[in-house]
């Protein structure tokens, strides 16, 4: 069978304030924190991931949050502008509760492509909605705060924003073997039938959006899931092929990358399954400790004397 891309594996973003970050994902919109690790290149910053239990692929949103130091972005084109969760059909009544309650900035209800779905903001400024969603088998984190009925499955979708579609939708069909599914106006959804969630892209085209600032409450990249190495280095083949360049296999930890600029300006990234995060703890201590790889352990207490203590 040949080798697909399998939706989107992770996000990530940039935040300020790391408790802040923590408390409003693990908290607010209750996902598990699967992960507390540095940023590898820079370990005096944490990197968080947020996800279900295991930390599926297609549930991970991860965090580089940089401190009060961090300047503040603005969303534009040649960006991943969007995050989009799936939540069961009939909960957006609790989550709106649930944002009054915490004072999260959020817009009223509107219909999208036949659902309805709830715009609001992290307290970063990240653009974040959810989308009722008639049957999504994906298992959620359960906690008393919030019940299985209105918990998040998962991503529904990503949106970019782009000056021009063209060569960034080649990109999707030609190499990722997605295909236009519907539009409306200037929004473009793509869609993957290789799996059944997070298989969603949207591109929303706008020819005169300026460009966006990647700082503080933006999204630095999108990352596209495959199953192993073996198919990694297939698209990083095909990839290479199409003219654009990409970076040789990185290893980061918990899954195996490649990163390269698609045409729009989005930094693309494809990860792996494997080795997945039950490499360093198990799945009942996910999240609990400071994870470091090999190549940081030994400088493991100047690096948790820099980081801010996390609760
Ligand atoms: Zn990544």
């Amino acid at each position: 069978m040949e080798n697909r891309v399998l939706g989107l594996h992770h996000i990530t973003a940039l935040a300020g304030n790391a408790q802040r970050n923590f408390d409003f994902y693990s908290k607010t919109l209750d996902l598990r924190f699967i992960k507390k690790t540095v940023n590898f290149d820079d370990p005096g910053t944490y990197h968080f991931y947020f996800g279900d239990e295991v930390g599926s692929a297609g549930t991970i949103l991860t965090f580089f949050p940089w401190g009060d130091r961090i300047a503040q972005g603005r969303r534009g084109a040649g960006m991943a502008t969007e995050i989009g969760y799936s939540v069961p059909k009939g909960s957006l009544d609790f989550w709106i509760k649930r944002f009054d309650e915490q004072n999260v900035i959020y817009n009223k209800p509107a219909v999208k492509f036949g659902e309805q779905y709830l715009t609001f903001i992290d307290p970063d400024g990240l653009k974040l909605e959810l989308t009722e969603v008639e049957n999504d088998a994906r298992k959620p984190w359960i906690t008393a705060d919030v019940p299985s009925e209105f918990a998040i499955r998962g991503f529904h979708h990503i949106t970019l924003t782009l000056n021009s579609k063209t060569a960034t939708a080649a990109v999707l069909t030609d190499i990722f073997g997605y295909h236009l599914q519907q539009q409306d106006v200037n929004r473009f959804r793509y869609v993957t039938d290789a799996v059944e969630s997070a298989a969603i892209v949207d591109i929303v085209e706008i020819p005169s959006e300026e460009k966006g600032r990647g700082a503080n409450g933006t999204i630095h990249h999108v990352a596209f899931r495959v199953k192993d190495d073996a198919a990694l280095m297939e698209f990083r083949q095909k990839i290479a092929a199409s003219g654009l360049s990409i970076t040789p296999q990185i290893d980061r930890q918990y899954f195996h990358s490649l990163y390269f600029r698609e045409p729009g300006g989005v930094l693309f990234e494809i990860a792996t399954d494997n080795p997945g995060f039950m490499v360093d703890e198990t799945l009942e201590d996910l999240g609990k400790g400071l994870q470091l790889p090999a190549q940081h352990e030994s400088k493991r207490a100047q690096i948790e004397a820099i980081l801010p203590t996390i609760s």
